[in-house]
């Protein structure tokens, strides 16, 4: 059977990997995680002391690329990939606040996206994938068969993420899961370097008022219709 790309992007929040996860599980595809990539870049600056009341050491960082090495690792028991940064499981660190208050500024720099899109590239080479992020369908693979553009209202969205923060145990408020998104949204879809954006042929899918099993019903038909065309 014709192996294909699924890319999927959009806001913060928006249940993006929960479907990309779905999704590849049902075809058997490989789902990559980018959002991990630059949190664990975010992980990395943070460990060497790059962050500084809110201003970063951009040059320093960029000096280190070619020393920061980042792959995943399945974990059969909890059936998911976990994220791997030079040798080190670092999956249990990168979604707290304090990384994702950091990593959309590490997601601005020109160098670091360089470095990571050549990786996704790489690691989709051979198709049958489902990756989600931010410039999936817009830059990293222009010509994938399926682009699906996911949204949802901020509140809707920072709700979510706040009932997932609580439920593993971490101490944040509503407001400032709320206040996260807000900033990402903005740093996201103002930036110069590969701003969040709906490529033109990208479907949207505002899951608001969607269910999980009916967003995921009907992107795997979009999906299927995709594999089989000729
Ligand atoms: O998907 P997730 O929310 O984990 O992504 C974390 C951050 O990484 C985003 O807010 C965005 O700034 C950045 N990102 C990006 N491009 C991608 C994936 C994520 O800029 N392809």
């Amino acid at each position: 059977m014709k192996k294909i790309v699924i890319a999927i992007d959009g806001y913060s929040s928006c249940g993006k990997s929960t479907l990309a996860k779905q999704l590849a599980k049902e075809l058997g595809y490989v789902y990559i995680d980018t959002g991990a990539m630059y949190r664990a870049v975010a992980y990395y600056a943070d460990s060497c002391g790059y962050f500084d009341s809110n201003s970063l050491a951009v040059t320093e960082l960029i000096k280190d690329l070619p020393k920061i090495l980042i792959s995943f690792r399945y974990n059969s028991s909890l059936e998911k990939s976990e994220t791997i940064l030079n040798g080190q499981n670092i999956e249990q660190h990168i979604r707290s606040i304090k990384i994702s208050n950091y990593v959309s500024k590490i997601a601005q720099i020109k160098e670091v996206r360089l470095k990571l899109i050549e990786l996704q590239r790489a690691m989709g080479k051979e198709k049958g994938i489902v990756m989600d992020g931010r410039d999936i369908g817009s830059v990293v693979f222009p010509d994938a068969e399926l682009k699906l553009f996911m949204t949802a209202s901020p509140e809707i969205r920072a709700q979510r993420r706040y009932d997932e923060l609580v439920a593993k145990g971490e101490k944040v408020t509503f407001e400032e899961v709320f206040s996260n998104i807000i900033l990402r949204d903005n740093d996201d879809t103002t930036r110069s370097e590969n701003p969040l954006i709906k490529a033109s042929d990208a479907v949207v899918i505002d899951n608001s008022e969607l269910t999980q099993v009916e967003q995921f019903e009907i992107t795997l038909k979009m999906a299927l219709s995709k594999i089989n065309e000729k």
